[in-house]
């Protein structure tokens, strides 16, 4: 990474480990607890799923360093609306991301693409993968099923 790309690196995630979007709870959502205790990071990723299990809303809340903080931020501004197959496509390209040097393919990554600099940081890839397992864990929940039957 070079310098700049440095600075903005550290800002972004700054920004956004201080002033977290999407935090706070969400009733009647599909709730999943994700901590990773090497750091301290705790997370609960609170997401409402269309009946189609695209995301609806997701909010999460919790407390961790400012890497599992941002990461949690920018991803449920990346996974907000976002039908189930698309926010399953993230979820893929993100942990290819931060795990090996390939570029993800998914367009639309924004500032999220920063995060792969965690990639030579093993133990700062659980930061950011932390809530990324979560959501992947809400998928998975009955609430985060698709619904087939109608009504
Ligand atoms: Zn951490």
């Amino acid at each position: 990474m070079n310098t700049e790309l440095e600075e903005l690196y550290q800002q972004v995630i700054l920004d956004h480990s201080k002033r977290p979007r999407n935090f706070g709870e969400l009733p009647g959502a599909v709730s999943v607890h994700g901590d990773n205790p090497s750091c301290g990071d705790e997370i609960d990723l609170h997401v409402k799923f269309r009946a189609d299990g695209g995301v609806e809303d997701i909010k999460f809340t919790g407390s961790g360093c400012a890497i599992s903080q941002s990461s949690a931020s920018l991803m449920t501004m990346k996974l907000k609306g976002k039908p189930r197959a698309e926010a399953e496509e993230f979820l893929r390209a993100f942990h290819q991301l931060v795990t090996t040097d390939t570029a993800p393919t998914v367009k639309g990554f924004g500032d999220l693409i920063l995060l792969g600099g965690v990639r030579k940081f093993p133990q700062r890839v659980k930061c950011a993968m932390l809530a990324w397992r979560a959501f992947e864990q809400a998928l998975h929940e009955p609430g985060g099923a698709v619904t087939t039957e109608e009504g």
